[in-house]
């Protein structure tokens, strides 16, 4: 049975949560906008999440950690996305995020993309982004048909229902944030207590610095240059769909707090560090704001190493 901490938040209103949001942006970027809006149908085209929506009951799930994967990997640590949704109080919810493929399913470790309605009815649309020969050079970002997953998971759960959601675009990039360190930052800043955000945002031109996680080393990584040494990082052109998750402060579980994952039909995916054409980047995204954070199954022995 895997221990789980339920963390009750005091959930801010919108229209405070977009302020803060302006205040970053305009720091970060040459045009932006920021407005709550009735959730379009995010099934459709570029987004193709599994549910149309991020309503009810909205939730922030961290699950396992990096100390399952370094410095060495315990490749037994494997969960299911039905037993998390159990855990979180919603059985049959909805799950998006950013987490590691089940490697003994896979035969390999990969960045995997959750989309997925969980229980009995459920619709997986997980994508999945694999090394996929020997130098790291070559990679494909492909459906991954899988409840399962590995090591990490930082997630948002909810019952996929229309509703009201925080819209953001934003232009040209004139700082050195990155969009969610960016919108994370002024939320850090502005709130006292934690603010936990799930959604997901598209990368609409321009290009991303990406990693994509290699077959597991056969070396300890003990430092972040031991794993940078082992990421295979790519350059990678949008449009790209993330999924994303991120918490404004740690109430001290022991949190990831800030993850996204993507994925494209050209075959493009990974976990997103940074745009790298500043002059034509554009972003769009939705997010809404967990009422909860649960602690699934937190490594025994912890660092802070891998978190980027
Ligand atoms: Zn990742």
């Amino acid at each position: 049975m895997l221990s789980v901490t339920k963390h009750a938040l005091k959930k801010p209103d919108f229209a405070p949560v977009c302020k803060s949001f302006e205040k970053s942006l305009a720091a970060n970027y040459e045009e932006f906008k920021v407005e709550v809006v009735d959730c379009p149908d995010l099934t459709a085209a570029p987004w193709k999440l599994a549910l149309p929506g991020l309503g009810g009951e909205p939730c922030v799930a961290d699950v396992g950690g990096v100390p399952n994967l370094i410095p060495t990997p315990n490749v037994e640590k494997q969960y299911n996305l039905d037993t998390v949704a159990e855990l979180c109080g919603l059985s049959d919810g909805y799950v998006i995020g950013a987490s590691a493929v089940a490697s003994k399913l896979l035969g390999k470790n990969a960045e995997l993309v959750n989309n997925g309605k969980t229980g009995k009815d459920g619709v997986v649309k997980s994508m999945y982004t694999k090394i996929i020969d020997d130098k790291g050079n070559d990679y494909e970002c492909k459906e991954y048909p899988h409840n399962e997953f590995g090591l990490l998971g930082n997630l948002f759960l909810c019952r996929g229902l229309p509703g009201k959601v925080i819209h953001v675009t934003a232009k040209i990039r004139k700082g050195s944030l990155n969009f969610i360190n960016c919108l994370n930052k002024g939320l850090t800043e502005d709130f006292t207590d934690p603010v936990a955000v799930g959604g997901t945002f598209l990368l609409t031109n321009g290009k991303a610095k990406l990693h994509v996680m290699p077959g597991f080393s056969c070396s300890p990584l003990h430092t972040e240059d031991d794993i940078n040494n082992w990421l295979r990082f790519h350059e990678m052109s949008g449009p790209l769909t993330h999924t994303s998750v991120f918490v404004s402060k740690d109430p001290g579980l022991d949190l990831r707090l800030e993850h996204s994952h993507c994925f494209s039909d050209h075959g493009d995916g990974g976990h997103y560090h940074f745009d790298t054409t500043p002059d034509t980047v554009c972003y769009e995204g939705y997010f809404n704001l967990a009422d909860n954070i649960c602690r699934i199954d937190p490594p025994e022995v912890t660092h802070l190493i891998g978190r980027d």
